[in-house]
């Protein structure tokens, strides 16, 4: 006995599994009454425990697919929720808060949803069945309740008791059958009484001659008959054991006290059928054969949704098997072949120049901060005439000043912290590098693998980031006291630094453009420039930084036009400095203090070119060899426990193509399962082999 509802309860979930249960519909049976009816009391003294949401005001509003498992291995009984990951659940008290939470989330304007909570007991003592509980029929709605509450659980009542669920209609015995909502709904669905089984509760309310007509009832005859219960304890309780934890044992003995003491009316000749006990037998017998007579039908429709699934592999995927872990390989192995390419482009001289770069700033920084701060005279500029510019520097050459001003620009630049810097510039490259390769990789669909890698560059920079600025700086220091630079470093320094000073000259020009677009034009930055320009001079005194502005310019309009004026200066000596670069003077190394904008250039190539060296070896080279190592240990910790497979599933074409293969494959195990129940039900004369 009830070898098929097992077996067949085992595939529907591995049908749940993936989803199929739309295709493949098992029977269960459904439990339906009105509300106080005692549906949930017949369905605990089944389950042999109290878990059922309770309370004058709790309506159910999902409704419960319960699963009982026959599992003698089970030391204590359990409950789980599949779907919450709630496991092994031995409090039933902890059950029945969980299914009044679950009940509760749904919102009052809802009212019902059909969305189930799933639940599965496990125990030496229950039988395997599949049952469904609905919310009770409401007669009428209280004053707290939507109108539409009633017709929304009839609705929901009418979805699910459609075949080949088995219909458990429950109502009381001290209420009239004729209004028995459960038997009215049943009707309609199931008028020739096919498949629904009556039971008739508080057998004890009524008197025992009322109570066995009922259960004789030939106006809603049901060919699968009546069972008359008595689910609820006496109060007496300690005797029947409700202390105990066996409900059903302390419910058992009770009707057997009571439906014994009326052998006239509930005895083996009155030929009715009465207590928890037979509903049970009842139940497993009605859905062993029910399952029993679907499984031909449930074979069929296994195959044809595996042949339609094999038929979509083949069409869509040209039958190209695929895995999680396939897929991680293939993302990195494309990742590391474009991380090599990377590697080898990327070398001594592409930080070279980065790092150029970066200096060049901090060039332009010492020479605004010790020569274009001055007066222009100061520079011994003498006004651009075309004949002159040959002569332009005019510093005087053996002045102890300009020699200082040299030299403490020069120390500037080599104390500026070269080595810090170059890690920086040198870090920031890579990992900006390594994250624009992850935004071209399979990776960016995969925001937190992606963050594993990017972390793995980030930390093995930062493993060497002191070690190489430590190490450049040392290497760096001959050249804080003597840059010793040569002819031809100075002529490249000639060259280079007249595009970095055009390139800033360009800066400033663009700036001011933009400055005359937000004042409002050229004419109106030129008003406020000049009236800044009086004020400077003196011919203009205003008195503070008055909020409300000045020579009828706005305080905002004046700080721009203070702006302008200095862009305009700074503007004025970059023009006159690059023609002095250019100069006869400045070709000639002896004349460095004419030209401290080329001998600054010259020292941070030759600072760069130091710095590259080390950063070469200890960084890049360090980092070549480290990171790939780095990025598989980061990643396999990031795919344990299961990170691999939702790694795989973030995207959404691996994710289909991993799907119909599972769908495929389980298909397959369920379809091999069922063949073979089909093999020992034909074996077996009666359906099934015995329990
Ligand atoms: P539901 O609303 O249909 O789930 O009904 P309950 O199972 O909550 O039962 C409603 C009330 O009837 C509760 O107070 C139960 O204790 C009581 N009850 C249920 N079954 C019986 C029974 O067989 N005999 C008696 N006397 N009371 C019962």
């Amino acid at each position: 006995m009830m070898y098929i509802t097992k077996r067949m309860i085992e595939i529907r979930n591995l049908l749940q599994k993936v989803g199929q249960t739309n295709t493949v519909t098992l029977p269960s049976i459904v439990v339906i009454g009105s509300q106080s009816s005692g549906k949930s009391s017949v369905l605990e003294a089944i389950v042999g425990h109290e878990f059922l949401p309770k309370g004058s005001n709790m309506i159910t509003r999902r409704p419960i697919e319960l699963t009982l498992v026959n599992d003698p291995d089970a030391r204590v009984d359990y409950g789980e929720f599949p779907d919450l990951g709630l496991h092994k659940v031995t409090d039933f008290t902890l059950i029945q808060k969980t299914l009044t939470e679950l009940n509760q989330s749904v919102p009052e304007s809802l009212c019902v949803t059909d969305d189930p909570i799933r639940l599965t007991i496990h125990s030496p003592r229950i039988p395997d069945l599949s049952l469904i509980d609905l919310p009770g029929y409401i007669q009428v709605a209280a004053e707290n309740q939507p109108r539409e509450l009633k017709r929304k659980i009839s609705e929901l009542c009418d979805k699910y008791i459609r075949g080949p669920n088995i219909i458990l209609a429950i109502s009381a015995a001290d209420t009239d059958l004729a209004n028995s909502t459960a038997l009215q709904a049943s009707r309609r669905v199931d008028p020739r009484g096919e498949r629904t089984i009556g039971v008739i509760t508080k057998m004890d309310l009524v008197e025992p001659e009322k109570g066995a007509a009922i259960l004789n009832d030939r106006q809603y005859p049901l060919r699968l008959g009546y069972v008359g219960v008595i689910s609820k304890l006496p109060p007496q309780r300690g005797l029947f054991g409700r202390e105990t934890g066996n409900l059903l044992a302390g419910i058992t003995r009770n009707e057997k006290s009571y439906f014994g003491s009326h052998p006239t009316e509930f005895g083996p000749e009155a030929g009715v059928s009465t207590g928890t006990m037979n509903l049970r037998k009842k139940l497993m017998q009605v859905l062993e054969q029910t399952m029993s007579s679907k499984l031909h039908e449930t074979t069929e429709s296994i195959q044809r949704e595996l042949e339609e699934t094999t038929y979509q592999f083949k069409v869509q995927y040209n039958e190209q098997p695929m895995s999680a872990e396939a897929y991680l390989a293939a993302s990195l192995d494309d990742f590391k072949h474009q991380f090599h390419e990377f590697a080898t482009s990327f070398g001594r001289p592409q930080l070279q120049s980065l790092l150029k770069e970066a200096l060049d700033q901090k060039v332009l920084d010492q020479l605004a901060a010790r020569y274009w701060n001055r007066p222009v005279e100061d520079l011994s500029v003498a006004l651009p005439e075309p004949d002159n510019i040959a002569d332009l520097p005019k510093a005087e050459p053996n002045s102890p000043y300009w020699h200082r001003q040299l030299d403490t620009a020069v120390s500037g630049l080599t104390r500026l912290g070269v080595g810090r810097l170059a890690a920086t510039v040198a870090a920031s490259a890579i990992q900006s590098h390594v994250d624009k390769l992850l935004d071209k990789s399979s990776f960016s669909k995969h925001p937190s693998a992606r963050k594993v890698i990017s972390d793995a560059a980030a930390t093995v920079l930062a493993d060497r980031s002191y070690a190489t600025s430590d190490g450049i700086e040392i290497s760096l220091k001959p050249y804080k006291f003597d840059p010793d630079i040569q002819p031809n470093e100075w002529d490249r320094g000639r060259e280079h630094v007249a595009g970095v000073l055009q390139a800033e000259l360009d800066q400033c020009q663009a700036a001011l453009k933009s400055l005359e677009g937000a004042v409002g034009g050229r004419k109106k930055l030129r008003e406020v420039m000049s009236f800044v320009d009086k004020a400077r001079r003196g011919d203009i005194i205003i008195e503070g930084d008055h909020p409300s502005g000045a020579g009828g310019f706005s305080a905002a309009l004046l700080a721009r036009g203070r702006e302008a004026v200095f862009l305009r200066d700074r503007a004025d000596i970059i023009s006159l400095r690059i023609q002095a670069t250019r100069s006869r003077k400045c070709r000639d190394l002896q004349n460095r203090y004419y030209c401290p904008e080329i001998f600054l250039d010259a020292v941070a190539t030759k600072l760069a070119g130091a710095a590259v060296l080390f950063l070469n070896v200890e960084m890049l080279r360090d980092f070549y060899a480290r990171f790939p190592r780095e990025v598989e240990a980061k990643l396999h910790e990031h795919m344990a426990g299961g990170g691999l497979d939702r790694f795989a599933r973030e995207d959404p074409k691996v994710r289909r193509h991993l799907d119909l293969i599972q769908r495929k494959e389980l298909l397959e195990l369920v379809l091999q399962k069922i063949e073979e129940l089909n093999r020992i039900a034909q074996s077996v004369p009666g359906g099934g082999p015995g329990q």
